[in-house]
């Protein structure tokens, strides 16, 4: 049966996919969907033997398309589809894609004969600016039904629905694959990662954003962190289990960055704290006597936001402490490509 508002979610607990240990040790509770407020309550636990944080027990895969409805894709009563245009058209949408863009060209430079799939592509909007700069091949693959059908250049760029190992791509199609924020929600994320190793050409790269589970505000906002995201968020890497990933899959190591996502983390973590803290009312809510309160501290929110968030980050990211990581690794074999100059493994 499907979980509805009221009903519990069916769960599974999986070996770990890493180690396919069965130790783990609880790291959190309490967790919840903050984001779009659905039910249940889930659990955070460590692999006692490899260190991945899984949400575990999690929901079924049925019981998962339940949180992924009306989520990711979908129109508003009034026909608009806020997610696609922000992805797509907005100022802060199109500079999150650039963002990416140059943290992966300190390593690699991206031209006009590279092939490039994006995995979790949503509505193309990473691809549409990819292909803009550089001139490259694009495609895009998503779980997502509802985004890959409103996706933008559906003449010019390949997309397909579904999961990246059902997907049928050839071997060695691909000279750059990237995961934003999408391997984290992957059921089985090293099998993911090997698919994307055979889809490579010998010597091309991967790229992966991920939350980062060795964040300072994800350890001081813990089930409240943004980025946190659950249950949609399966896995939760820090920069150690995400280099062994890479490398059971059959990667070498090419580059670590600390990386921003969207630069809200600190101030919408503290508001979804304050926001629990004081039962506030969902967003939309009738008109009631605490209304007032409510908008002086969104007010308060929007004022920190303005003074402490990009100092915080700036901060955050020289000691490694960032909500975000990038991690950039490359198929053995094949001539090795020249570096951008000026770029710099760290
Ligand atoms: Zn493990």
């Amino acid at each position: 049966m499907l979980p509805t508002m009221d009903a519990p979610v069916p769960l599974e607990s999986p070996p770990c996919p890493l180690c396919r240990s069965s130790a783990y040790r609880t790291v959190m509770t309490g967790a919840r969907d903050m984001i779009w407020r659905k039910p249940g309550t889930f659990r955070l636990q460590r692999c006692e033997d490899c260190g991945l944080v899984a949400t575990r027990p999690r929901p079924t895969p049925d019981a998962l398309s339940f949180y992924y409805e009306d989520t990711y894709s979908g129109e508003t009563d009034d026909g608009e589809n806020p997610m696609r245009a922000f992805q797509t058209e907005s100022g802060l949408g199109r500079l999150i894609s650039r963002y990416r863009l140059r943290v992966l060209e300190k390593v690699r430079r991206l031209g006009p004969d590279d092939r490039l799939l994006d995995v979790g592509c949503s509505y193309g909007g990473f691809l549409r600016v990819a292909r803009a700069h550089a001139g490259c091949a694009t495609a895009g693959i998503d779980m997502d039904a509802g985004s890959i059908e409103q996706a933008v250049d559906a003449e010019i760029c390949e997309y397909r629905t579904g999961r990246l190992v059902d997907a049928g791509f050839e071997a060695g199609r691909f000279t750059v694959i990237t995961f934003f924020e999408s391997l984290e929600h992957h059921s089985a994320p090293i099998a993911a990662l090997r698919e994307a190793r055979r889809l490579l050409a010998p010597g091309g790269m991967i790229v992966i954003e991920v939350p980062n589970w060795n964040g300072l505000w994800r350890r001081v906002f813990r089930t409240a962190w943004l980025p946190l995201l659950i249950p949609q968020h399966l896995f939760h890497f820090t920069p150690k289990t995400l280099a062994a990933a890479l490398d059971e899959a059959g990667f070498e190591p090419v580059a670590h960055r600390q990386t921003m996502f969207y630069p809200l983390e600190g101030v919408a973590s503290l508001g979804i704290w304050l926001a629990r803290v004081t039962k506030a009312p969902p967003p939309g809510s009738p008109f009631t006597w605490r209304t007032p309160l409510d908008i002086a501290l969104f007010l308060v929110l929007v004022a920190l936001y303005v003074v402490f968030e990009w100092p915080s980050q700036a901060i955050l990211q020289l000691t490694g402490q960032t909500g975000h990581q990038m991690v950039i690794a490359r198929k053995p074999g094949g001539e090795a490509a020249p570096e951008a100059p000026g770029s710099k493994a760290q």
